[in-house]
C-alpha cells in the first residue's frame, strides 16, 4: 500500500537539541502579561500562515488499498435464532410508522462509505529515540516557607472563619443544556400493539423469531433485500455482486463502474456481504436462559420465499463453530468480494424487493428477522482497524484520522498532537456553518492534556525561553508552534490563528532556508512538534510569585460505620506505605509534596505531626459552623522529616476511635478545613476525603435524604441530578481559586446524595470513587489499588486550559470535570493524567480548504514539584466543501464520547426522555444527510451508512440504554449521579469500553496475542466456554454451564462447575500456562484503566448473571433498552422520515 505521503510538517524529531534542555531554573522577572487575553475575533484574511504541506484531502483517494471490507458477516445458512426475539422497546416505536419501516427494512442495505485513511504514508519504523525526559532536571525543591500564621493559631476555636462569599456561580458543569432539537418523530412512547408493524426483516433465511404482539398485524414487508453493503463514497457508490445494484444506473454492473465524479476512490467497495459462517443460529442457543422461543409466525418476506430459504442444514458451507469459538468475528475474506458462497439474500435478483415496495408481501412459511450478523459489527470494525496498523502513526499529515482507540499503535509526533492527547470527531471539517448544520456531525475534540504515554514514546519536551518566557502572538496570544509562518527573513512571524504579525525577539531570531523555514526548525520542539511544554515564568504565576510545592491532605471519616467496616484501619495502614510514593518528577529525589491529616465525624480533629514532637497532637474543632485550621506550624509537613510522628499517628487513629458510637458526619466543613489549610500554607494541593454517609449533622452543607425513586421518569427527575444545596457550588469555586482539588472516596451503605457531594470533586478536577457496602475482605483490594493509583498518578495543579482556534471556528463549549468562570478558560484545581476535556467547536466564519482549521490547547499548570509550566497541544485538521469528505474522515468513537457528555449534561435541565430523543434525532440527521448528499441514488428502503459511522447506531444505542439515560429497576439514584460524573471526564478509550464492553472468549489462550473479542450479546456465548468481559469499571469472568473440565481445572483448579466459588475476586494461582496467561491478561486489563476493576466470577444461570447480562449491550436490556437490531431498524425509520 502506498498512499501518497505528504510532506510531514516536520521531519522526525531527533535527539534533543541544545535548545530543549532546560538550562536551570532561575527566578524570572517581567511584567504580568494577560496570558489569557480574550480573543478579539477573526483577523484580516490570512494568506499563507498555514502549513503548506498539510493539504492532503486527496490522501484517501490515492490510496490503492482500502480499508478491508467491513464485512458484515453473512450467514448463508438457514438459521433460527432460538432465544432471540425482536423485542421492541417500549420507548421506541411509532405505531403508525413502524409499518413503513418494516417494509423498508426488508430491503435494507447498509452501505458503508469508502475507507478512511488507510495508514498512508507511514514513516519508517520508529528509531529508538532516547526519551527526552532526561533533559529535564527537576527543579530543586524551593525552600518552603511556612505561611505566616493567622492571628489565631493554636487550639483556640474562636478564630474568625473566612467569610463565605455569597453563592453565585452555578456554572460548574459548564454550559447550557442541549439545544432542544425538533422533537423526534417517534416520540410516541408506546406504540399500540395492534398497530405496530413487524420488525424490519431482512434476513430471510432466518425464521422470524416470535414477533411481539405489537407487530403482529403489520403486513409483511415487500422488500426482501437483505444484503448489507458498505456504502461507497459519494459519487463512487458502487454496488457489487451480492447486492443488487439499483436499477437506475448501476444495474448489473460488476465490477463497478468507473470512478465517481467526486474523485472518491473508484474501486468497488468490498461489500459487507461476505458469506460467512454463522453457526450460532443453527443450533440451539448455548444459553439456557435466553428469551423464549418464537411463539408466533410472522408474515414472511418475499425474499424468504424466493431464494433465501435455508439451503440446508446450516454450516454446510462453513464448518460449524466449535463451542466457544467466536462467532462474532468471521474471518476476512480478502479478495472474495464477488464470490458468493451459497445463496445470498439480496442479490439473487435485480434489486430485490423494489418492485414490491409498498405492497403486502406474499405469505411465507417462516418469520424473518434482521440477522445480527448482517448488520455492522463493532468487532469487525475493531479487528479491521487493527489489521491495518503495522507502522507507527505519524502526525505530520494534516487531516489524517488516527487508528481507533482499540488498536494498539505507536505514535510519532511530526507536528500535530498525538491522538493520545487529542482526538477529533472529524478530521475534515465542513468549510461553512451551513454545511455543519446540515450534517449535524458534532465538531469536537477530546483533549487529555496530561495523558500518560507508553514507555516507547517520549514525553513532551520542555522548552525554556528564559526570562522572556514563551514566544507568543501579540494579538491572540497563541504560543509559538509549527504553524507560525516566519517572514521578512525571519525577523517577524505571522500568526496562523489570527494572522497578526509579531516581531521575533532578538534572542529567538534565526535565518530562514530557501523554503522559508527557519534553519533551526527541527531543533526546536515548538517549531516541529505537535506537543511540548514551556517553562513558565513568574508572569504566569498567581500573584507573580513562583508557586510552593503542593500539599496532600488526608481527611478520614471516623464515624461508627467507617470504623466498623474496617475502613479506618485500612486507610491508616495503607497511608504509611503510600507516603513513600507521593508523586515526584525525579524518581531519584524525595517528593516535595507535603502532607497533613484530619479525622472527623461531627467534629474535626487536626493533627500536629511536626518532626520535633515525640507524639502527634490532636486539636479538636467542634465549632464546625466556622471552620478554621487550629494550627499552622506542624499541620503540613515533609514526610521524610516527620515520618516517625506520622507513623505513630496512623497507628493510633484506629485505636482512638475503635469504640466510637458517633454515627453522624459533617462534610462541608471537612472540605473547608482542607481548603483553609492550603490557603494558610499558600499552596495548591489535593484533598483525599474518605467518607461514609449522608452529612446530616448540623453544619454548613448539611443534607437531607431526598432519594425518591418515584421522581424517575417525571419532569422532576432532573432535580435529582442537581445539587441539593448551593453551598457546595460556592465552596467549589473557592477551592478552584486556591488550586484545591478534591478526591472523594465514598463508602456508603445507603443514599449519600452523590449529585451533591460530587459537586466539589467534579468542579475541581477531582475524582469520585464509590465502594457501596464496603467490606474489607471483598473490597479492600479495589479500594487500595484505586487509592494507590490516585495518590501516585501524575497531576498538575492550579491549571488553566485555553483552546485557541484559527479564524473561522472557535471553541464554544466544554465538557469535563472543571470550573469555568468565563466562557473561555477551563479552570482545573487539579488535572491528572486520566482526565479528558471534550471541547465543541462552532463556526464563526468560513473555513478554507487550503489552510484547514487549527487549534491550540494550552494548559498552564503547576507540577508536583512546584514548577509552573505550559503544556501546548496543536492540532490541524482539513476543511472540506463537500460533505462526502466530512463523512469520510469522522471518528465514531469520539463522536460518541461527545454525544454522551452532551446528553449527560442535558439531563441536568431536561427530561431524560427529551435528551434521548434529541440524541436519536441528531444521529438520524447525521445519517440522513449522508444518505441524501453523499450516497448514490438508491431505494429508499436501503439503509446506507457511511463507512466511518456505520457503528454510530449500535454505539448510540449503548449510550441511550446506559443506566444514566435509561435507569433500570436496580440502579440507585446515587449510582446514576456517580456514573454521570464519571463519564463527564472520560477519554475516548474509556467511553468506548464503557458503552460497548469488551468480551473475550477464553477457550484458547495462545502466545501473547489476545483472543478476538465477540459481540456483546448473549447469543455469542457458548455454554461450553469461559469469557472475560471488561467494561472499564467491572471485570466479569463468565463460566458456561457445560464448560469443559480441562478449562475448569486450568482456571479454577477444580473439575466441577458447581465447586467454583463465585465469591472469589481473584483467580487462584495455578501452575499451568493457561492460568498464568489468564492472570496476566487480567492484570494487563487492569493496568490499562484508571480504576481498578474487581473481578466477578459469574456462573451461568447464577443470580449474578443478571448483572453480567446487563452489559450484553447488543441485546434488549431488562430495563427496556432496545436491542441493536431493533434500534437499527428504528434509526432507519427515523432516517426515512427525515428524507421523505
Ligand atoms: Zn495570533
Amino acid at each position: 500500500m502506498n498512499v501518497n505521503q505528504h510532506t510531514p510538517l516536520a521531519a522526525p524529531y531527533g535527539q534533543p537539541q541544545p535548545g530543549y534542555v532546560q538550562p536551570g531554573y532561575a527566578p524570572l522577572d517581567g511584567g504580568y502579561p494577560t496570558s489569557y487575553m480574550p480573543y478579539h475575533g477573526p483577523a484580516p484574511a490570512y494568506q499563507h500562515g498555514a502549513p503548506q504541506q498539510g493539504r492532503n484531502e486527496c490522501v484517501y483517494f490515492h490510496s490503492s488499498v482500502f480499508r478491508p471490507a467491513a464485512s458484515q458477516p453473512y450467514n448463508s445458512g438457514a438459521a433460527t435464532l432460538p432465544g432471540h426475539q425482536p423485542s421492541y422497546p417500549q420507548h421506541y416505536g411509532h405505531p403508525s410508522t413502524m409499518q413503513q419501516v418494516t417494509n423498508q427494512m426488508t430491503g435494507m442495505q447498509i452501505n458503508s462509505g469508502p475507507p478512511t485513511a488507510a495508514g498512508p504514508g507511514y514513516a519508517p519504523p520508529y528509531s529508538s529515540q532516547p526519551p527526552v525526559s532526561s533533559a529535564y532536571s527537576a527543579a530543586p525543591p524551593p525552600s518552603y516557607t511556612q505561611a505566616p500564621p493567622p492571628a489565631v493559631s493554636s487550639g483556640s476555636v474562636q478564630m474568625a472563619p473566612p467569610s463565605v462569599p455569597p453563592a453565585s456561580q452555578q456554572q460548574y458543569y459548564g454550559g447550557p443544556p442541549p439545544q432542544p432539537l425538533p422533537p423526534s418523530s417517534y416520540s410516541s412512547p408506546m406504540p399500540p400493539p395492534s398497530q405496530a408493524p413487524p420488525p424490519l426483516v431482512s434476513q430471510p433465511q432466518q425464521p422470524f423469531p416470535p414477533p411481539q404482539p405489537a407487530y403482529s398485524s403489520a403486513p409483511p414487508p415487500p422488500d426482501s433485500q437483505a444484503a448489507f453493503t458498505s456504502g461507497p463514497p459519494p459519487g463512487a457508490q458502487v454496488s457489487f455482486p451480492p447486492r443488487a445494484p439499483p436499477p437506475s444506473s448501476l444495474a448489473g454492473s460488476f465490477p463497478p463502474p468507473g470512478p465517481p465524479p467526486s474523485s472518491a476512490p473508484s474501486s468497488q467497495y468490498p461489500g459487507s456481504i461476505s458469506p460467512h459462517q454463522r453457526p450460532l443460529p443453527s443450533h440451539p442457543s448455548p444459553y439456557h436462559s435466553g428469551p423464549p422461543p418464537p411463539r408466533a409466525q410472522m408474515p414472511p418476506t418475499s425474499m424468504a420465499q424466493s431464494n433465501h430459504l435455508p439451503p440446508g442444514p446450516q454450516g454446510q458451507q462453513q464448518p460449524p463453530l466449535q463451542p466457544g469459538m467466536s462467532a462474532g468475528y468471521p474471518a476476512q475474506q480478502n479478495g472474495a468480494f464477488g464470490q458468493v458462497r451459497g445463496p445470498q439474500p439480496g442479490y439473487a435478483g435485480p434489486y430485490p424487493g423494489q418492485p414490491n415496495y409498498g405492497a403486502p408481501a406474499p405469505a411465507a412459511p417462516a418469520q424473518k428477522r434482521l440477522d445480527p450478523d448482517a448488520i455492522p459489527s463493532p468487532i469487525q470494525v475493531i479487528e479491521d482497524d487493527k489489521a491495518k496498523v503495522n507502522e507507527p502513526f505519524t502526525t505530520g499529515v494534516r487531516g489524517q484520522a488516527p487508528p481507533l482507540v482499540t488498536t494498539s499503535f505507536q505514535v510519532k509526533d511530526q507536528g500535530n498532537a498525538s491522538p493520545r492527547f487529542v482526538r477529533c470527531t472529524a478530521y475534515n471539517m465542513p468549510c461553512t456553518s451551513d454545511m455543519a448544520k446540515q450534517s449535524q456531525v458534532p465538531l469536537a475534540a477530546v483533549i487529555k492534556p496530561l495523558a500518560t504515554l507508553p514507555p516507547d514514546e517520549a514525553p513532551p519536551y520542555l522548552v525554556d525561553h528564559g526570562e522572556s518566557g514563551p514566544i507568543r502572538c501579540n494579538r491572540c496570544k497563541a504560543y509559538m508552534c509549527p504553524y507560525m509562518q516566519f517572514i521578512e527573513g525571519g525577523r517577524r512571524f505571522q500568526c496562523a490563528f489570527c494572522s497578526c504579525v509579531t516581531e521575533v525577539p532578538p534572542h529567538y531570531f534565526q535565518h530562514l532556508d530557501h523554503t522559508g523555514k527557519r534553519v533551526d526548525c527541527y531543533e526546536r520542539p515548538e517549531l516541529s512538534l505537535g506537543s511540548y511544554e514551556f517553562l513558565a515564568t513568574v508572569d504566569y504565576c498567581k500573584n507573580n510569585k513562583l508557586p510552593q510545592p503542593p500539599a496532600f491532605i488526608f481527611l478520614i471519616d471516623v464515624s461508627y460505620n467507617a470504623v466498623k467496616s474496617g475502613l479506618v484501619s485500612i486507610v491508616c495502614q495503607e497511608l504509611k506505605i503510600l507516603l513513600d510514593n507521593l508523586p515526584r518528577e525525579n524518581p531519584e529525589a524525595d517528593s516535595v509534596v507535603r502532607v497533613g491529616f484530619v479525622t472527623y465525624n461531627k467534629v474535626l480533629h487536626f493533627y500536629n505531626v511536626k518532626a520535633s514532637l515525640a507524639q502527634p497532637q490532636m486539636l479538636v474543632v467542634s465549632d464546625v459552623a466556622d471552620m478554621f485550621v487550629p494550627l499552622l506550624d506542624g499541620f503540613l509537613v515533609n514526610v521524610a522529616e516527620s515520618r516517625l510522628v506520622i507513623e505513630s499517628l496512623l497507628d493510633q487513629i484506629p485505636e482512638m476511635f475503635a469504640d466510637t458510637r458517633e454515627t453522624e458526619t459533617v462534610f462541608g466543613p471537612v472540605i473547608q478545613a482542607g481548603l483553609e489549610a492550603l490557603k494558610a500554607a499558600d499552596c495548591a494541593g489535593k484533598l483525599f476525603v474518605f467518607h461514609t454517609s449522608l452529612p446530616i449533622a448540623e453544619a454548613p452543607g448539611k443534607l437531607k435524604n431526598r432519594e425518591d425513586k418515584k421522581l424517575v421518569g417525571t419532569d422532576k427527575e432532573k432535580s435529582l441530578f442537581q445539587p441539593q444545596v448551593s453551598f457546595y457550588n460556592t465552596l467549589a469555586k473557592e477551592c478552584v481559586a486556591q488550586g484545591c482539588c478534591v478526591d472523594l472516596f465514598l463508602f456508603p451503605n445507603q443514599y449519600v446524595d452523590i449529585a451533591t457531594l460530587g459537586v466539589v470533586p467534579v468542579s475541581t478536577g477531582g475524582s469520585v470513587y464509590k465502594y457501596t457496602y464496603f467490606q474489607a475482605q471483598s473490597d479492600q483490594e479495589r479500594f487500595l489499588n484505586d487509592l494507590r493509583r490516585d495518590v501516585q498518578k501524575p497531576v498538575g495543579f492550579d491549571a488553566v486550559m485555553r483552546v485557541r482556534t484559527s479564524t473561522g471556528i472557535r471553541a464554544t463549549d466544554f465538557y469535563g470535570s472543571f470550573f469555568m468562570s468565563n466562557t473561555t478558560d477551563v479552570e482545573l484545581a487539579g488535572l491528572d493524567c486520566d482526565k479528558a476535556v471534550t471541547v465543541e467547536f462552532k463556526h464563526d466564519d468560513k473555513l478554507s480548504e487550503e489552510t484547514g482549521a487549527l487549534m491550540q490547547c494550552a494548559v498552564l499548570y503547576t507540577t508536583c514539584s512546584g514548577q509552573r509550566r505550559l503544556r501546548v497541544h496543536n492540532m490541524a485538521v482539513n476543511c472540506c466543501s463537500q460533505l462526502a469528505d466530512l463523512y469520510r474522515n469522522c471518528e465514531t468513537d469520539t463522536i460518541i464520547n461527545f454525544l454522551s457528555k452532551y446528553a449527560l449534561r442535558g439531563i441536568l435541565n431536561n427530561h431524560t426522555k427529551a435528551v434521548r430523543d434529541t440524541l436519536i434525532n441528531q444521529c438520524a440527521q447525521i445519517l440522513a444527510c449522508y444518505r441524501k448528499n453523499c450516497a448514490s441514488p438508491s431505494s429508499a428502503g436501503q439503509l446506507i451508512l457511511p463507512e466511518c459511522m456505520k457503528l454510530l447506531p449500535v454505539y448510540l444505542n449503548c449510550v441511550l440504554k446506559s443506566d444514566v439515560l435509561l435507569p433500570g429497576a436496580d440502579i440507585s439514584l446515587d449510582d446514576r449521579a456517580y456514573l454521570r460524573q464519571l463519564i463527564s471526564c472520560m477519554d475516548v478509550s474509556d467511553t468506548h469500553v464503557f458503552f460497548y464492553p469488551r468480551l473475550l472468549p477464553l477457550m484458547k489462550l495462545e502466545g501473547d496475542s489476545l483472543p478476538v473479542a465477540v459481540r456483546a450479546s448473549e447469543e455469542r456465548l457458548s455454554k461450553g466456554g469461559v469469557y472475560l468481559m471488561e467494561t472499564g469499571l467491572h471485570l466479569f469472568l463468565w463460566v458456561g454451564a457445560s464448560v469443559q473440565q480441562e478449562l475448569l481445572l486450568n482456571i479454577f483448579g477444580t473439575p466441577s462447575f458447581s465447586q467454583i466459588d463465585s465469591a472469589m475476586t481473584n483467580l487462584p494461582v495455578l501452575d499451568n500456562p493457561f492460568s498464568k496467561r489468564l492472570r496476566e491478561l487480567i492484570d494487563s486489563f487492569r493496568a490499562q484503566r484508571s480504576r481498578y476493576m474487581k473481578l466477578m466470577v459469574v456462573k451461568q444461570e447464577d443470580r449474578a448473571e443478571l448483572v453480567f447480562k446487563h452489559f450484553l449491550v447488543e441485546d434488549k436490556s431488562s430495563s427496556g433498552g432496545a436491542s441493536y437490531v431493533d434500534f437499527l431498524c428504528h434509526m432507519h425509520k427515523e432516517i426515512r422520515q427525515l428524507l421523505s
